[in-house]
């Protein structure tokens, strides 16, 4: 902590804050090895941001935390909103952590439908939290808080073993798709609670489909190799989620055999709108077919998309044009219609 004292009301803290920001900005070295460095500030003020030493240091804290997500490296000063947030940002952890005692969560359910073969062939599993004050929470607000906590881990385990058992109870070969956040696959134990939750819901490995996303090849490309091998030697399916909003190099599609492309809602949302936006998907599905992987699109909401979608060589959708997210009443629902009108032999399977 930097305590400055007697500064002048005029005094340019931001000019100040640079300064003392380009100290840290050079390169040290250790054990022979230059590595770079860098600071991250927070800054309170008193009086206005408090007027004893800990309230300072906390709201310091506070800011620091902010400059710190907003990218490292750079300086924040302290707001009263940033106080509110970390208080909510409490509560919610607090909360999160009774919902993963209590079971308080929920999964849903969304088609994805094969229009290469004119049928239904797996659902993705997407988790809600149904909160007593504030409604359905979606996974949009608490997957980034449960993952910076860690408490990811609990939860996605509990979203692996209840897919499963979910999805054993589904007629003939349809599959289960489940999201796997990147710390989550970066945990030892990922590829055992898989197998765990395969065999004791009785589920085939091959109507498993896990869905990762580019993030986890920024980390350590080698584990995370490793970490695939490891999980597609237990039969299961491996697709990369949200294909094209990420780093989107290529080197990591040579890097390891996906089995699908998910095709992100982005891409398929500018589709109707002209522009140049059939000319990425083609790259994509015969790039995707060339590496040997199938290829779904995302957030279909219309039948205009889904045209362009197959004549752009897309195998798969998935979208409200078919159906929302759904409870696992109305999945039984939607199976016995889908499956009842296009393959009837299926439902006995
Ligand atoms: P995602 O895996 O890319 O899931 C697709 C999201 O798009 C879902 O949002 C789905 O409801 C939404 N969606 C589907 N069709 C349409 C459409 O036609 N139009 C539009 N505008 N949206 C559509 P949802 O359920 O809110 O989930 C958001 C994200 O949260 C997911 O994105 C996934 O990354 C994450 N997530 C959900 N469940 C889990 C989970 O169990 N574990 C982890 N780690 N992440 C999850
Ligand atoms: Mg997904
Ligand atoms: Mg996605």
């Amino acid at each position: 902590a930097i305590l400055l004292s007697d500064l002048p009301a005029t005094e340019n803290l931001a000019a100040l804050a640079d300064k003392l920001q380009s100290c840290f900005d050079r390169q040290i070295l250790i054990d022979g090895q230059h590595a770079d460095a860098s600071a991250s500030m927070g800054i309170a003020v008193a009086p206005d941001d408090g007027i004893d030493g800990i309230t300072l240091m906390k709201n310091a804290d506070l800011a620091l935390y902010r400059a710190k997500r907003d990218g490292k490296a750079t300086y924040h000063f302290f707001e009263q909103s940033l106080d509110e947030q970390a208080r909510h940002r409490r509560q919610m952890e607090l909360d999160l952590r009774l919902a993963i005692r209590d079971g308080g969560f929920e999964l849903y359910y969304q088609p994805l439908y094969s229009m290469h073969e004119e049928r239904l062939m797996a659902f993705e599993a997407l988790i809600r939290w149904p909160h007593s004050d504030k409604g359905m929470i979606s996974p949009v607000e608490f997957i980034p808080l449960a993952e910076e906590t860690g408490l990811i881990i609990p939860i996605g385990e509990w979203v692996i073993r209840e897919a499963c058992r979910q999805a054993a109870t589904w007629p003939g070969d349809l599959s289960v798709a489940v999201n796997i956040s990147p710390k989550q696959f970066l945990t030892p134990g990922l590829a055992n609670i898989v197998l765990s939750a395969l065999a004791t819901s009785g589920l085939p490995a091959n109507r498993l489909e896990l869905e990762i996303t580019e993030s986890i090849f920024i980390a350590n490309v080698e584990k995370t190799l490793e970490t695939l091998h490891s999980l597609r030697a237990l039969g299961v399916r491996i697709a990369l989620d949200d294909f094209g909003t990420g780093y989107s190099s290529l080197s990591y599609l040579r890097s390891f055999p996906f089995d699908k492309l998910k095709i992100d809602q982005s891409f398929v949302r500018d589709l109707t709108l002209g522009g140049n936006a059939n000319a990425v998907i083609r790259a994509i599905t015969t790039l995707a077919d060339a590496l040997g992987m199938e290829t779904l699109a995302e957030g279909v909401e219309d039948e205009a998309q889904a045209a362009i979608l197959r004549q752009e060589g897309c195998h798969q959708i998935q979208g409200y044009l078919l159906s929302q997210p759904i409870d696992v009443a109305a999945v039984h629902r939607f199976i016995a219609l889908m499956v009842a009108e296009s393959d009837p032999e299926r439902l006995s399977a």
